[in-house]
């Protein structure tokens, strides 16, 4: 897959990029990623990126010229047109769902705004989508750009030793993950559940399914009503909303 990230500072991108699995992956070749300076597309002498808000207000809106030459630029570059997304506190709160999707195209290229934002005629013109990582507004776009690209560059084939890394995380089956432990089996007096070292994978499984209905009913119940849910998952929720004692365990 190939990634575009347009911004005014792609250093602080490349800083978290080239670390880690994203940075390994983009040495084995799985992932391409660019990072653009947008400012490095202005026509004007003082290399300005940004001018005030017409009718007047606070700050500085980004100018629509510079970013739409880079997208050009990227265009070319890429040899094709990639789904071209702005990030954005007024766009659709990213999902678990909408990463998986955004993983299958060969190509994607991402906008981060700055100051008050961008001029909208640029992003009229040019942007496929906007994205949001939840509903407060950060001083600019960066993070929110490489939050978006961690979490689908992950489920690139090829990123991640095996699929199954990120199959039964939270989230992806619409539940919350099981708790997870390691060794020592004992700390500080607290124990590791016992079915985790009984070697018995079957009743292993059943114990996980089990922990990950219990968490997502008590942290994020909201997610059940759209969770893939089997028939024993189903009468194994209703023994925990008819008892008390369980309710009141988190
Ligand atoms: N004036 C804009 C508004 O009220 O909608 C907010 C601009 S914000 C200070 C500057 C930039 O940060 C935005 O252009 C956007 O790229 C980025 N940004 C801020 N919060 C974000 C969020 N929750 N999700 C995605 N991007 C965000």
């Amino acid at each position: 897959m190939r990634i575009d990230l347009m911004t005014l500072f792609p250093e602080m991108c490349n800083a978290f990029l080239n670390e880690s699995i994203i940075g390994r992956a983009q040495k084995k070749g799985v992932l391409e990623i660019h990072t653009h300076q947008i400012r490095d597309y202005t026509k004007n002498k003082q290399k300005q990126v940004d001018d005030a808000p017409y009718g007047g207000g606070m700050g500085m809106v980004m100018n629509a010229q510079p970013i739409a030459d880079c997208f050009r630029a990227v265009c070319e570059q890429a040899g094709t047109r990639p789904h071209f997304i702005y990030m954005s506190p007024q766009g659709t709160v990213l999902t678990q769902a909408r990463a998986v999707e955004l993983a299958k195209l060969p190509a994607v290229c991402v906008l981060c705004g700055h100051y008050e934002g961008v001029d909208e005629r640029v992003l009229d013109a040019f942007v496929d989508e906007q994205i949001s990582i939840g509903d407060y507004v950060l001083t600019g776009g960066e993070l929110p750009a490489l939050v978006l690209i961690d979490c689908v560059a992950r489920m690139v084939p090829g990123v991640l030793s095996d699929e199954s890394c990120f199959t039964n995380e939270s989230h992806f089956s619409g539940l919350l993950e099981y708790p997870q432990y390691t060794r020592p089996a004992e700390w500080e007096g607290r124990d590791v559940p016992e079915i985790l070292l009984s070697g018995h994978h079957a009743k292993i499984e059943e114990w996980r399914r089990r922990q990950s209905l219990e968490r997502t009913l008590h942290r994020r119940p909201d997610l059940l009503e759209h969770a893939e849910l089997t028939k024993a998952d189903r009468e194994y929720l209703k023994t925990l909303t008819s008892s008390p004692e369980v309710h009141t365990k988190e």
